[in-house]
């Protein structure tokens, strides 16, 4: 019998983090999410009701249900507050000192020897946040996929110091208290999903840097011509180009591969802070929200 995974951290609250503790939350889960500090604590509650709200006004959630998930979350502003917590789960900027910092401060502050560290990176190597840790052996990717409310995927990532134990507490976590679907991967730069979207995404970039074709005409190309839901500079967007770029630098820096290299263009949107939808501006143009 596996031990029960009742109480959730999730560290970082944007994109990713806030989606995370939405299902968390929603599953009924005792949840605290931290920040880099009170202001963005703030900020994530507001996302998260954001986002329950939505699923309200379209129907996939009841009211009572939203608040009673917004009610059981706790933001805060200090990791000394996930002290008791079963399982915490990363999900800070795609940046590996930041992570690394993170997963040695969790190491000495959450108390139960045999609780579970993951990280949602999706390129950074989960043996080098495992190695930050005196529980490396409990330590894994748990990569989410964005929006998280709405995908079904999880990618379990294990390094070669995980016990194979804590991938199977946290499968069967992720199966039956979150309702998600699991996939395993070695722990390579961009595991499965993201070494074969990665360098589609690049492409679609060389394609729009050279005047090959205008942003949209890529992205109609491949929704109307191939049946893809969305267009791959549309989806560099929604993921954040910051975040494209970062995985892109991972998985070149790993492999070598000259495909993986992120393309100039991506390089000066990112400098000039055209982050895709988050930031109102990416290859597309959109509202606030
Ligand atoms: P984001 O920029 O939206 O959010 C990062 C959050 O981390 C910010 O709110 C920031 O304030 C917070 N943060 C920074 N330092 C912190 C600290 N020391 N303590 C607590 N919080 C801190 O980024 P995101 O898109 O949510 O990505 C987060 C992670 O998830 C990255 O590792 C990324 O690679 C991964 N990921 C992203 C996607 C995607 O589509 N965006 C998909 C899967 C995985």
């Amino acid at each position: 019998m596996s031990p029960r995974i009742d109480k959730v951290g999730v560290v970082g609250g944007g994109l990713m983090g806030a989606g995370i503790a939405e299902v968390c939350a929603r599953a009924g889960l005792d949840t605290v999410v931290c920040e880099a500090d009170a202001v963005a604590a703030r900020a994530a509650r507001e996302r998260v009701a954001l986002s329950l709200e939505r699923a309200v006004q379209r129907g996939k959630l009841d009211r009572i249900s939203a608040e009673d998930a917004l009610n059981r979350l706790v933001f805060t502003g200090s990791l000394d507050d996930l002290a008791d917590r079963r399982l915490v789960i990363e999900a800070v900027v795609e940046n590996a000192d930041a992570k690394t910092e993170i997963f040695a401060a969790l190491d000495k502050i959450v108390e139960d020897p045999e609780a579970i560290l993951a990280t949602n990176t999706s390129s950074i190597p989960v043996m080098r946040l495992g190695m930050a840790t005196q529980r490396a052996d409990h330590v894994l990717g748990l990569h989410f996929f964005n929006p998280v409310p709405v995908l079904p995927l999880v990618e379990i990532v294990t390094s070669l110091h995980t016990t194979p134990q804590v991938a199977d507490t946290v499968q069967e976590f992720v199966t039956r208290a979150l309702g998600k679907t699991v996939v395993r991967s070695q722990d390579r730069a961009g595991f499965v999903v993201n070494a074969l979207l990665i360098p589609y995404l690049l492409a679609a970039i060389r394609m729009a840097e050279s005047g090959f074709a205008t942003p949209t005409d890529v992205d109609s190309g491949m929704e109307l011509g191939c049946a893809h839901p969305m267009g791959p500079l549309k989806l560099a967007d929604l993921i954040g180009l910051d975040t494209v770029a970062a995985i892109a630098e991972s998985l070149y820096e790993e492999f070598k591969e000259p495909l993986y290299a992120p393309p100039p263009l991506l390089q000066r949107m990112v400098e000039a802070g055209l982050l895709g939808r988050k930031s109102g501006r990416g290859f597309h143009h959109y509202d606030p929200h």
